[in-house]
């Protein structure tokens, strides 16, 4: 029987070519890591390091720093020499033209810093597992499985369990989005059938989205809506394995898919989404020769030596500095960018 995770089942509805190419073919990834993994994966490392360490002493934050940047510089050079065996082009994958390795990093620190100063001293609850895996039934028969990691469950002097996940990423879901959030509440499943907690324990979800000045968000879901959610997996999970073919699904995501190289409908939406995006730009900032175009229709008093040249090329390196400079992160984001 396959044991289903969260994200196994939404690479499937995201895109089934992608989930052929991850789970069914099981190919190996023909690119490097990309950094927003590596810098998640970093930020997690930090997070465990922190709570292991909270109980007997709450490190300073110099100290969870060194603990950063020792782990990003030991696990930057396994992914160099994993560049070097696999013959990738980089150490690591970044998508984002106008950033880089070293920018990633000055984040992490950052995402740290603003998360350190936050919660310090670390007693808004009581931490009871890190890292905590939870295997659980979606049915009474136990047909279907799925099993997941919780990065941190901490009780709270109400006796409240608060299931804490972190997310790096630079999109940040709202308060009314949380109902559509399932992965939190399908660990709440999870605790529920676990030995030590059970039915009756009150869970709840935070989310830390670390990006965010205001990282938190906090949702939960009662006993109707848990049984709502174990349908709709076993529905999901019933159109995977009914499924005979996996067409692409092309998306902005395409541009962060590790199989790009091996999907041409993937890279045409790609190149299509370059296209629109320097058109865009191309009218919002039209260049001195733009600004000087011939009206459609031309007047009787106009004459062809008067019908300036607009080559649509001829502010490319202007445009091209202009999209370098463009904000990464949204408004509420850390002042720093
Ligand atoms: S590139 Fe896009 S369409 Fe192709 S497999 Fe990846 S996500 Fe799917």
């Amino acid at each position: 029987m396959t044991v289903y995770s969260y994200s196994r089942i939404n690479t499937y509805f995201t895109c089934p070519a992608q989930f052929q190419y991850r789970y069914i073919l099981k190919l190996p990834s023909p690119v490097a890591e990309g950094v927003e993994l590596f810098l998640g994966s970093r930020f997690h490392e930090t997070m465990e390091y922190l709570y292991h360490q909270v109980p007997q002493k709450v490190p300073t934050v110099n100290e969870l720093m060194d603990f950063f940047k020792k782990h990003w510089a030991n696990q930057y050079q396994t992914a160099v020499e994993k560049q070097k065996q696999k013959g990738f082009d980089s150490p690591l994958r970044i998508v984002n033209e106008s950033q880089t390795v070293e920018d990633y990093f000055q984040k992490g620190q950052l995402y740290l810093e603003n998360y350190y100063h936050q919660y310090h001293p670390f007693d808004q609850d009581k931490t009871e597992a890190i890292e905590m895996k939870v295997v659980f039934d979606l049915d009474s028969q136990k047909q279907y499985r799925m099993q997941g990691f919780i990065d941190r469950l901490g009780r709270d002097d109400e006796g409240v369990l608060w299931i804490h996940d972190y997310k790096t990423s630079s999109r940040k879901i709202s308060e009314e989005d949380v109902k559509s959030e399932d992965q939190l509440a399908l660990y709440q499943i999870g605790l529920s059938q676990h030995p030590r907690y059970g039915a009756k324990e009150v869970i709840k979800h935070i989310w830390h989205f670390v990006a965010f000045e205001k990282d938190q968000v906090v949702g939960e879901r009662n006993a109707k809506e848990i049984e709502w959610l174990k349908q709709k997996y076993i529905s999901k999970i019933k159109a995977i394995e009914k499924a005979k073919d996996y067409p692409t699904k092309t998306s902005p995501l395409c541009g962060w898919c590790e199989f790009l190289s091996l999907c041409a409908d993937g890279q045409a939406s790609v190149e299509n989404k370059k296209r629109i995006k320097e058109e865009k730009a191309a009218a919002q900032n039209p260049g001195p020769a733009r600004k000087e175009k011939a009206p459609e229709v031309v007047s009787a008093e106009q004459t062809i030596e008067s019908t300036p040249a607009t080559a649509p090329t001829a502010n490319e390196p202007a445009l091209k500095a202009r999209r370098r400079k463009a904000p990464f992160v949204s408004q509420d984001q850390l002042s720093l960018f």
